[in-house]
């Protein structure tokens, strides 16, 4: 679905070329769920941006469903292909009540009104906001509005869903809202998802976590394996879900805690029955 192959980022800083993102090569397939992590200024949102053209590559070639990014006649389509969600969702949305703001992407791209009707009924169902449709988004909690932001997406129907921290400025509950639904997109619709983040409980549910150091993929694999190297995360400066830590440090007290534990249903389960 997504093919980036040895690409390079530089952004120019006065006279300095940085380079964001240093040769990087990632592969996400069709309804794969891929949480990416990484320090600050690892490079997550300038790769997040190469993924529906923001950005171009300065070296290196990025790929959606085949289309290359660097051609200028692939952009509508890439475009509408890949939807992507951002941190504050204040900035986010434009229209002053909330099913307008779901009508704003089929209202361009010149789609019948019983057809915009008909997509702004399903996109609000998905993210479970149909009863909110007459409400000012400025009534709403960070969380709804996030999925007010994600409704105005899927009413394109994208097959790739591309979120950056979008649960960074949210509380626990909005946090919860959010990762529900975007978990759901995948799970019931089949989308692709590539979701940034810097709160590692959100990756538990991936289907794999990339983690960036640099510009470039420092790890990847299950979550499992991941977090299992406690050691190598810290080095890269990011913390490992609470279940596993807590497992980490009850094993170094010499318990035998089994390695798929990563929640805290999981870890409630393994101490009833210890
Ligand atoms: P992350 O999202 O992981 O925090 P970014 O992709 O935002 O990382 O940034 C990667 C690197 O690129 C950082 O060193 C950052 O300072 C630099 N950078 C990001 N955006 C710009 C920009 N517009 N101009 C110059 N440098 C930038
Ligand atoms: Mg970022």
């Amino acid at each position: 679905m997504l093919k980036v192959e040895s690409l390079w980022h530089y952004y120019s800083r006065g006279e300095e070329q940085v380079a964001a993102i240093q040769g990087l090569s990632l592969g996400i397939s069709p309804g794969e769920f891929v949480v990416v992590l990484g320090h600050n200024g690892s490079g997550k949102s300038t790769l997040a941006k190469h993924f529906n053209a923001l950005l171009l590559p300065s070296k290196g070639k990025i790929t959606v469903n085949g289309l290359d990014t660097a051609d200028e006649e692939n952009l509508w389509n890439i475009r509408q292909q890949v939807g992507m969600v951002f941190q504050n969702p204040d900035n986010q949305l434009v229209a002053t009540v909330v099913e307008e703001e779901v009508a704003f992407g089929p209202e361009n791209i010149g789609l019948p009104p019983t057809q915009i009707y008909q997509r702004i009924d399903e996109a609000l169902s998905m993210v479970g906001m149909n009863e909110y449709r007459n409400y000012a988004p400025h009534l709403l909690s960070g969380g709804q509005k996030q999925r007010v932001a994600i409704a105005g997406i899927i009413a394109m129907r994208p097959k790739v869903l591309v979120l950056d921290e979008p649960t960074a400025m949210l509380d626990p509950q909005g946090r919860r809202e959010v990762m529900d639904t975007v978990l759901k997109l995948n799970q019931q619709e089949g989308l692709t998802v590539v979701h940034i983040t810097h709160f590692m409980e959100e990756a538990l549910h991936a289907d794999r976590v990339v983690v960036m150091e640099q510009g470039r993929v420092a790890m990847q694999g299950k979550p499992m394996e991941v977090f299992l190297q406690v050691e190598r995360l810290k080095e890269l400066s990011l913390d490992v879900p609470q279940m596993v830590h807590l497992a980490h440090l009850l094993r170094q007290e010499g318990l035998e805690v089994p390695q798929q534990i990563m929640t805290v249903e999981q870890m409630e389960q393994w101490l009833v029955n210890y």
